[in-house]
């Protein structure tokens, strides 16, 4: 069975890692780099039309900051919900050089979930890392809160992409990664279209690539919107940017893509360890 989780990292406008500071900021436009939610908001919006338009429940990995900031809880409740830090913190440090101990990353899922849970009605079962650079202490005790999944990895494709099952009985439903016709790298994240440097095709090429398995696509709320080189989209452009996931989505269901939440990707299966 051809698998497609549409995945959604609800986080701050355009973030970025700044030294010195675990929690992430928004691109600096002239401003200040204070953390916005805007693009966030109406991005989710955006989408939720999109979903429902195609008849698709999508998996929304949730800041829970951004989520209570941006008061999409209600907006989102009809879908998954995931956990994508509290303050989209850089759990290892590699960015910022802050490493967060085993208390303050605890603290971080505990104030999260609850945040999310009141928003959202819902409590997270899956976790994406914020810059898909999971900790692997975290990982470890991730289970005792009630996670099931994680996605913050990238698995090379193959026909047979799919789940497996993590050490300590997490399962990892990994992003994709892998060449396009002309040997550049393409992942399963849609950023480069949404900044005008891909096209739907890539990515329907990718996602056919997996002949019997689970392909995760991903994309961020904001940046509907939004794009990092060129700023708030003008309604033109934001316009061809969501006829842009329309195209991906519709031509991945063409090719026999069954649209599910990643729990429902994962229900009932037995997983291999790798
Ligand atoms: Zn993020």
């Amino acid at each position: 069975m051809r698998r497609l989780c549409f995945t959604v990292d609800l986080d701050r406008d355009v973030n970025d890692a700044v030294a010195g500071s675990s929690a992430a900021v928004s691109l600096d436009r002239g401003d200040g780099n204070a953390p916005r939610f805007s693009s966030c908001a109406e991005g989710t919006e955006v989408l939720i039309d999109l979903l429902d338009e195609m008849g698709i429940r999508a998996t929304f990995f949730c800041e829970a900051t951004a989520l209570r900031r941006s008061g999409m809880g209600r907006v989102i409740s009809g879908h998954e919900i995931g956990f994508h830090g509290l303050d989209h913190e850089d759990f290892t440090g590699a960015r910022t050089g802050i490493r967060m101990d085993q208390g303050a990353m605890r603290e971080a899922v505990e104030r999260g979930i609850c945040m999310i849970r009141d928003d959202a009605g819902a409590s997270p079962r899956g976790f994406r890392s914020p810059y898909m650079d999971p900790d692997e202490g975290m990982l470890d005790f991730l289970p005792e809160y009630g996670f099931t999944y994680d996605s913050s990895r990238y698995a090379y494709v193959s026909p047979d992409t799919d789940a497996y099952l993590l050490g300590n009985g997490l399962a990892e439903v990994p992003a994709v990664k892998g060449r396009d016709a002309g040997g550049k790298t393409v992942t399963s994240y849609l950023w480069p279209m949404h900044e005008g440097l891909r096209r739907p095709e890539d990515f329907v090429g990718l996602g056919e690539a997996v002949e019997d398995g689970t392909f995760v696509l991903a994309t961020h709320t904001w940046h509907m919107v939004e794009s990092r080189s060129g700023g708030r989209m003008s309604q033109e452009r934001a316009e061809s940017n969501l006829a842009d996931v329309r195209e991906v989505l519709a031509g991945l269901l063409d090719a026999g893509f069954r649209p599910m939440t990643v729990s429902e990707a994962l229900e009932g299966r037995v997983l291999r360890s790798r």
